[in-house]
């Protein structure tokens, strides 16, 4: 993986053109066999790649963006290319605006190589529910790359970009970035704005960066926090990438055994690695409880699903998305749409959250879930009074094989550690910390207070230099410099 600085600096050096630099990441997407793009965009990269090579010649220097070859995932709006959401439902859908952050990040001289595969409507875990195939992990391609960012997470690991912009509603973004052995890191809820990003579970739903190197994913957060009085969820995010000064003197970094109950023996290991890096590094480890772990993840599915299942009414094929040949009735013809739109696992949502949404039935699971979601969130703060930071695995195991098939219950059970930081709205990142006997990609998550976000990534920061950033993904997939 090549990092920003690397990359700016060898086109501000004129080592290479920044239109050169493009072709090379364009041709190796053109030629990739991860699948981590559902389209590519030559006509925007070269367009933006000469405009930075314009910029050069008359001896200007750069923004922090500018000229990277960036990834973004399939549900985040770009005015005129497809957004397809990796659905059948939204295969011919070109919107006609930005999203926020992708204007933002546009603004700054962002190349875009290609819109990143994903789990259809950001639904699933590994990557696998896409309707354009899953992608492979590009450290060993027989695996998965996770989910549902999986493409983003492939194209940075897989160098075919630079960095990515993903969404994360239950970890979307950590998972396939420790999946892959990149960063990535999930804003508190309202740093960035989510005006353009294809709803899923609206109170969950936040874009966030993945990258090789704390830094860029520092870099690229604070290029996407700008003002949006188009979302009225937009809080904003004073910039992190000042705060990372890669000290944790005196920081408390919560331990919480819940977290590391049946971890594989590479999974555990690699975390009390993690652990004694920080403590020498100067942290002070303090043992915490969150005993309503386990009650995070029916408490997600149950809110997602119903979320869920109220957002994706609008797909009609009338007033939105693919359209069946006409039925009898008007009914017959969004039942057929809809029915050839979605696939299975989307379904599954759209059942569950009707399902826990129906009239009479509502304080059975849907009410009491958002009351255990106040509990939860007070648990939390609570925990974050006797420390900074608490520390987990990202996930509790490593990557999969593509295809095994399991049972969906079993897939949700990966995103027993990311959830909570959704459910309460707080951020976390997720470090590379180590590989499996397989040499798969182990990630630490830390996970702090909302709006601590530089707090959050500062540690990671702290980690990455301790260790050398020694469990970032080597391949020698992509581009080569
Ligand atoms: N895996 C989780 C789900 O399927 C999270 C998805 C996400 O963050 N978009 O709901």
């Amino acid at each position: 993986m090549y990092t920003i600085r690397e990359i700016q600096d060898r086109i501000m050096t004129k080592q290479i053109s920044c239109t050169e630099l493009t072709k090379l990441y364009l041709d190796a997407a053109a030629a990739d066999t991860l699948n981590a793009y559902i389209t590519s965009t030559p006509e925007h990269a070269l367009a933006a790649a000469g405009a930075v090579d314009r910029k050069i010649a008359a001896g200007e220097s750069l923004r922090p963006l500018e000229g990277v070859p960036v990834c973004v995932k399939d549900n985040i709006s770009t005015a005129g290319i497809l957004t397809t959401c990796a659905s059948r439902m939204l295969e011919d859908y070109v919107p006609f605006y930005d999203a926020h952050a992708w204007t933002l990040l546009k603004g700054q001289g962002a190349v875009l190589i290609g819109k990143g595969n994903m789990d259809e409507f950001a639904m699933g875990s590994t990557g696998e529910t896409s309707r354009f195939g899953s992608t492979a992990n590009p450290v060993d391609p027989r695996y998965v790359a996770g989910g549902s960012s999986s493409g983003c997470a492939a194209a940075v690991a897989g160098n075919l970009a630079v960095c990515a912009m993903g969404s994360d509603t239950g970890g979307s973004v950590r998972l396939p970035a420790a999946y892959c052995g990149a960063v990535g890191f999930k804003p508190t809820y309202g740093a960035a704005s989510r005006r353009g990003l294809v709803a899923f579970a609206s109170s969950f739903d936040q874009i966030g960066p993945i990258g090789g190197s704390v830094e860029d994913v520092a870099a690229l957060l604070d290029a996407i926090t700008g003002k949006d009085p188009g979302d009225m969820t937009h809080r904003g995010l004073t910039p992190v990438r000042p705060q990372l000064t890669g000290s944790v003197k005196g920081l408390r970094v919560g331990l919480a055994g819940e977290f590391f109950e049946e971890l594989p023996a590479s999974v555990a290991a690699a975390l009390t690695e993690a652990v004694s890096v920080l403590e020498n590094a100067g942290a002070e480890i303090v043992k915490v409880r969150f005993p309503l772990l386990q009650t995070c993840l029916p408490l997600y599915y149950i809110l997602s699903s119903a979320e869920a299942s109220s957002n994706l009414g609008r797909y009609d094929g009338i007033r939105y998305g693919h359209r069946a040949p006409e039925g009898d009735t008007l009914h017959e013809t969004i039942c057929r749409s809809r029915s050839e739109g979605f696939g299975a696992e989307v379904k599954r949502r759209i059942l569950l959250g009707t399902y826990v949404l129906r009239a009479g039935y509502k304080d059975d699971y849907y009410g009491k879930a958002q009351k255990l979601r106040l509990t939860v969130r007070a648990e939390l703060e609570k925990l974050f009074e006797s420390c900074d930071l608490l520390l987990t695995p990202t996930v509790p195991h490593t990557a999969r094989q593509k295809g095994e098939s399991l049972e969906p219950v079993q897939t949700y059970r990966s995103d027993l550690c990311t959830v909570p930081a959704n459910i309460a709205g707080v951020p976390a990142v997720s470090v590379p910390c180590g590989r499996d006997e397989n040499g798969l990609p182990i990630g630490l998550q830390l996970m702090g207070r909302a709006f601590r976000d530089g707090l959050v990534l500062n540690a990671a920061y702290a980690y990455e230099l301790a260790t050398a950033g020694a469990y970032l993904a080597k391949t020698d997939r992509g581009v080569r410099l």
